[in-house]
């Protein structure tokens, strides 16, 4: 029987995973759930955010799933850079190559409302973004802070191998295939080196998906687009710090970052039956933590794709996903998806209101 390790770390971390762990024991009750500590709490505990038992749980898993970790308390200088709370993510991102990053954004039956854009503008709204997570700026070398001839500068490296390119471009192939067959791969090709080959060499592995339409948009024009007319995206593929920043603005067309889960999914396993680790995209939200306040459903939908993609339980992950639609089909709302002064459920209570959909 599959071993899930499960790392609800800081803030509304343990709160979310807590409500998330409870539904997916509700639709995997063979399954072996182990917790372990992890973020800044493990920190103040261990002197580590990543404790050596929190690796070896992880090393023996077939899956993770990820709450939250980070809090102003471990900000700034208090805490060396490579002990803070989000070393450990980085750590397990590396450290297992989890180098595909999806993020499915959809309009769920009724929030329309919650969302920063027009009804008409999102209503039906549902994308993925998929994510290249373990190269270009954020990790290649040179890396330089520093003073020259008396003035400071600073220095970031965009790298990408075409080898980075051609495996997270099939995981995309892959995922629109299962879609509406459609990707729109996002680059900067009028001005970065790397986004002529990102272009290349999509365009050659897009060779072996006939069957799905590729279109090229400039990241710049990609995020006008977004907020124009989302509904137009069906996959939407792209480097790590474009990603970043482009799931980020995807999700708040959803109502909430509260709504929106992940799977980072590696070099480990086979399709169904990757290494994956599942979390909220949003932190720890420590001005929420500790009130029974959060939404929990991007933990939630995020225990639904580790369902899907580590444990090949395309059922349980439909029967999850299922259940969060009824429940907000029935006016269920958290705080986050009402305006200020109308009635809304708790962390908890939301949870149970999935739960019985099940
Ligand atoms: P955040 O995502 O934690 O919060 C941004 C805003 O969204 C806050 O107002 C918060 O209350 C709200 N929010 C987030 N999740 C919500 C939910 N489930 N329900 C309702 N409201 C929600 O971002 P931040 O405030 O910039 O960062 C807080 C901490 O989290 C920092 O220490 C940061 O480093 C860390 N962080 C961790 C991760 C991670 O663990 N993957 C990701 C991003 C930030």
């Amino acid at each position: 029987m599959p071993t899930i390790a499960v790392l609800p770390g800081d803030g509304i971390g343990p709160e979310v995973t807590r409500v998330a762990l409870e539904i997916l024991r509700r639709v995997r009750p063979s399954d072996t759930c182990e917790e372990y500590p992890v973020g800044g709490g493990a920190y103040d505990r261990y002197g580590t955010p990543i404790p050596d038992r929190t690796k070896s749980g992880v090393d023996r898993a077939d899956a993770v799933l990820f709450g939250s970790v980070g809090g102003p308390q471990w900000d700034g200088e208090r805490v060396p850079r490579e002990l803070r709370p989000e070393a450990s993510l980085l750590f397990l991102r590396v450290h297992y190559e989890l180098f595909a990053n999806i993020r499915p954004v959809r309009i769920y039956p009724g929030l329309e409302e919650a969302s920063s854009l027009k009804r008409e503008i999102v209503g039906g709204l549902d994308l993925v973004v998929v994510r290249e997570l373990t190269g270009g700026a954020y990790f290649a070398q040179p890396k330089e802070f520093g003073e020259r001839d008396g003035v400071p500068y600073a220095l970031d490296t965009i790298l990408y191998r075409e080898p980075e390119i051609v495996r997270i471009a099939r995981i995309a192939f892959e995922v629109a295939r299962g879609r509406r067959k459609s990707i729109h791969s996002v680059d900067k090709q009028n001005a970065l080196e790397t986004s002529r080959l990102w272009r290349k060499t999509v365009v050659a592995v897009a060779a072996d998906y006939p069957d799905v339409k590729l279109q090229h948009v400039l990241v710049d024009n990609a995020a006008m687009q977004l907020v124009r007319n989302p509904r137009q995206f069906d996959v939407i593929l792209t480097e790590n710090m474009f990603g970043d920043i482009l799931s980020d603005e995807s999700a708040m067309l959803s109502g909430s970052i509260g709504n929106v889960p992940s799977a980072s999914l590696g070099k480990r396993g086979e399709p169904g039956r990757h290494f994956g680790l599942y979390e909220p995209i949003s932190g720890s939200a420590p001005d929420i933590a500790g009130q029974n306040l959060a939404n929990p459903t991007a933990a939630i939908l995020s225990a639904a794709m580790l369902c899907r993609h580590s444990l090949g339980d395309s059922a349980a992950a439909e029967r999850i996903e299922r259940a969060v639609d009824a429940t907000f089909a029935s006016g269920a709302r958290t705080r986050d998806l009402v305006p200020e002064g109308q009635a809304y459920l708790s962390t908890t209570a939301f949870g149970e209101a999935v739960a019985a959909r099940l």
